[in-house]
């Protein structure tokens, strides 16, 4: 039962003597319904395991599948079309369009998809992670942690089936750190989603089911029930 998967997934980057080996065969399933955080050194091959998940990058060789869908068979079309239907990114990179309202930036993936806002939902969470009375600014009227927030809330919003995150408490203050864990756990907790983040966040060990760490493109461990303080 695992809503995403990778089979011996290789992943290199160059030729010859500047080959680098960013992913050595790794193979990993995430559970549906758990919260799993993947944590390593820099350089150890987190980005570009959750790229590969993402379908935001191919890998060299290896399968990776969204839930019984293989990627490596989608065109750009139905890649576009899974991503949009069954997955919520939180990635740093990823920015808000700078003429839309947060609220306008939040809602549009599923204005884009022609599905409704559950305006429950989307209070509960706006509500959480604090940006109430920011609904009606641009990006550029809110601060760096403001702004990644309501990244986290358009990726929320939709109740994707699973949540990809790159770092998504990166550049927040502990307290917007503590709100962003907690509205992923209570995804998981409440609807039953699936969240996968890398963080060098040690907090996110107690709210996360499961860790798996990486080092040299490797899995090197992968362990359940930890807290914070088992990561420092
Ligand atoms: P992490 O997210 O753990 O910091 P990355 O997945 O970003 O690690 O990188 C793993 C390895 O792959 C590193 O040695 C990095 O320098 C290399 N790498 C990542 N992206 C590229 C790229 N586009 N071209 C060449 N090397 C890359
Ligand atoms: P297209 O080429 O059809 O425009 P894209 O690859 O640009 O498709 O993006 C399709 C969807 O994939 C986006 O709507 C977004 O949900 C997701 N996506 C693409 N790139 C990123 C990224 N760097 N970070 C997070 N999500 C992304």
């Amino acid at each position: 039962n695992a809503a995403a998967s990778a089979t011996k997934l290789v992943k290199t980057y160059g030729k010859g003597e500047t080959t680098v080996h960013a992913l050595r065969s790794v193979s990993v399933d995430f559970t549906a319904g758990e919260f799993t955080a993947i944590m390593g050194p820099s350089g150890s091959g987190k980005s570009t395991l959750m790229h590969c998940l993402a379908g935001l990058d191919t890998a060299t060789s290896g399968e990776v599948r969204i839930g019984d869908i293989d990627l490596t068979g989608l065109n750009d079309k139905q890649m576009t079309k899974l991503r949009r239907d069954r997955i919520g990114f939180v990635f740093q990179a990823f920015n808000l369009v700078p003429t839309l309202t947060a609220r306008e930036n939040i809602t549009l993936p599923l204005d884009i998809a022609g599905r409704k806002v559950d305006k429950q939902w989307m209070d509960m969470v706006v509500d959480r992670l604090g940006l109430g009375d920011r609904l009606g600014h641009r990006p550029s009227e809110l601060s760096g942690g403001q702004v990644q927030r309501v990244a986290c809330a358009r990726a929320l919003v939709g109740r994707p089936q699973i949540i990809f995150g790159d770092e998504p408490t990166g550049n927040l203050d502990s307290r917007s750190s503590g709100e962003v864990l907690s509205i992923l756990r209570r995804s998981v907790d409440e609807f039953d989603q699936t969240v996968v983040i890398v963080t060098h966040d040690p907090r996110a060990a107690s709210y996360a089911d499961r860790v798996v760490f990486l080092a040299d493109g490797q899995i090197v461990s992968d362990q359940r029930g930890l807290s914070g303080d088992d990561i420092f």
